[in-house]
């Protein structure tokens, strides 16, 4: 090891940790040092994230969070000081169409309104004047009893004109990874945390799995759906149940483009989410319903990371559904990551625990690609206990490891 001691050890060079350490080395919190077991970023759930930029939730914290990541994205280059990052932002927009009246849609965007996001609700013309490829149907597919389905217009849809998303996850948290470095943030890759000690109630530092001791008084818990086992080896008894679970996702190639374009969607009709892919030569597919969050995974080290048949059809046919016009061909992939679920409330745990020193920053489910930076951001002004120009100003225990459980519209990616 090239160095024994450090001011503050974070464990896991997702997209979380990475931008933990950049948001805490931009205030020169001292000697950060990184620790991954994998041998580059992105390994976990990041390098397998959907990237989708929104800020609909049920609570305006969240939606702070999200519109702080938004604005970050869109700002890639001056946020990390790289010339050329390999990320960057689509703004093409966010459409929800979920069946709501226009008294919930008026009341979802005037809540947007005033955290000072631009957003509209639009009616069937409007919509198609924007987007002429979308069917605007409202009625449920139905998957499970295959009933015909016989489309009935909806006239009332939310869109969010800033949202949209990132187009390269894995390259986002590249980027970070150079930022880091070029701050001086010490960043070892091979190097997996065996063991988190501590001494009377606080922290002293970890063990590596090679044996090895790196000591200091300050450690995160970054390490996505392996954060149980270390939260466990720290002694951490928190309350939460975090579970890594599996997540399907599917690519359709796209062979004429899309009349008008698209813009990332929210359909309850189909249970799905969408959005243009690879500079719109493919369009991602996943799944918005609350059972396609269920299927706990007991080794994040080894699961099945290719799409089930079911799941690739049922998504495909969702997306039919939705764009009509799409022709019948072009290539069909897809693919599981993880993410790790909190089943009480679907958001993060994030800041101090019982053990002095040992901070938490797990459970993100599907939202922790857009959070990142927000919470990188207000995970450092907690630990150095200072702000800085352009820090987030959300209160420090809306995600606190001790907090109730919130309440939210649903226990799924749309809470
Ligand atoms: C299919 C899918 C779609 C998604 N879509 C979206 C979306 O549209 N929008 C959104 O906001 N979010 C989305 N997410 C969620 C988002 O990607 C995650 O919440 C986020 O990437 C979590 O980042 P992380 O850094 O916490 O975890 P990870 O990326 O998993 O990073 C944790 C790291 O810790 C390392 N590690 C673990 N144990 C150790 C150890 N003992 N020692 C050293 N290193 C260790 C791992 O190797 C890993 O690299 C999606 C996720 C998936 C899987």
């Amino acid at each position: 090891m090239s160095r024994e001691t450090a001011d503050i050890i974070i464990i896991g060079g997702g997209l979380i940790g990475m931008s933990t350490a950049y948001e805490l080395v931009r205030r020169k919190a001292g000697q950060v040092v990184v620790l991954e077991k994998a041998s580059g970023v992105a390994s976990g759930s990041t390098g397998s994230s959907s990237a989708c930029l929104r800020i609909r939730y049920s609570h305006v914290e969240t939606m702070t969070m999200a519109l702080y990541g938004q604005h970050t994205y869109r700002d890639w280059a001056s946020y990390t000081g790289l010339s050329s990052p390999r990320a960057a932002m689509e703004q093409v927009g966010v459409l929800w169409m979920l069946g709501e009246d226009k008294v919930a849609a008026d009341t979802e965007r005037n809540r947007m309104h005033s955290i000072g996001a631009a957003a509209d609700t639009w009616n069937r013309e409007q919509l198609l004047d924007r987007f002429p490829a979308l069917s605007t149907c409202g009625i449920p597919v139905d998957y499970v009893g295959g009933a015909n389905h016989t489309c009935g217009e909806s006239d009332v849809f939310l869109f969010e004109h800033e949202g949209g998303y990132c187009t390269d996850p894995a390259g986002a948290n590249q980027d970070l990874l150079e930022a880091c470095r070029r701050e001086g943030v010490d960043v070892r890759f091979r190097t997996q945390v065996g063991d988190i000690r501590t001494q009377g109630g606080r922290i002293v530092g970890v063990t590596l799995a090679d044996g090895s001791t790196v000591d200091s008084p300050q450690v995160v818990n970054a390490a996505g759906p392996w954060c149980n086992g270390l939260n466990r080896k720290a002694g951490l008894e928190h309350g939460w149940e975090l579970r890594p679970t599996r997540i399907q996702v599917m690519l359709r190639a796209t062979v004429e483009p899309i009349p008008g374009g698209l813009p990332m969607v929210a359909d309850a009709a189909g249970g799905i989410y969408f959005r243009p892919e690879s500079n719109g030569q493919q369009i991602l597919v996943g799944s918005i319903r609350m059972e396609d969050e269920k299927e706990v995974i007991a080794d994040p080290d080894s699961y099945k990371t290719s799409i089930d048949e079911e799941a690739k059809l049922r998504l495909l046919h969702g997306l039919h559904h939705r764009v009509p016009s799409l022709e019948h061909r072009g290539g069909v992939t897809g693919l599981a990551g993880m993410y790790t679920m909190n089943q009480q409330d679907v958001h993060p745990i994030l800041g101090p625990t019982h053990i002095d020193g040992f901070f938490v920053s797990n459970g993100y489910s599907g939202h922790g690609f857009k959070l990142g930076p927000a919470v990188g951001n207000l995970l450092a002004q907690i630990m150095t206990d200072s702000m800085i120009e352009g820090d987030l100003a959300v209160r420090h225990d809306f995600l606190a490891v001790d907090r109730d459980s919130l309440s939210v519209r649903e226990k799924s990616v749309l809470a």
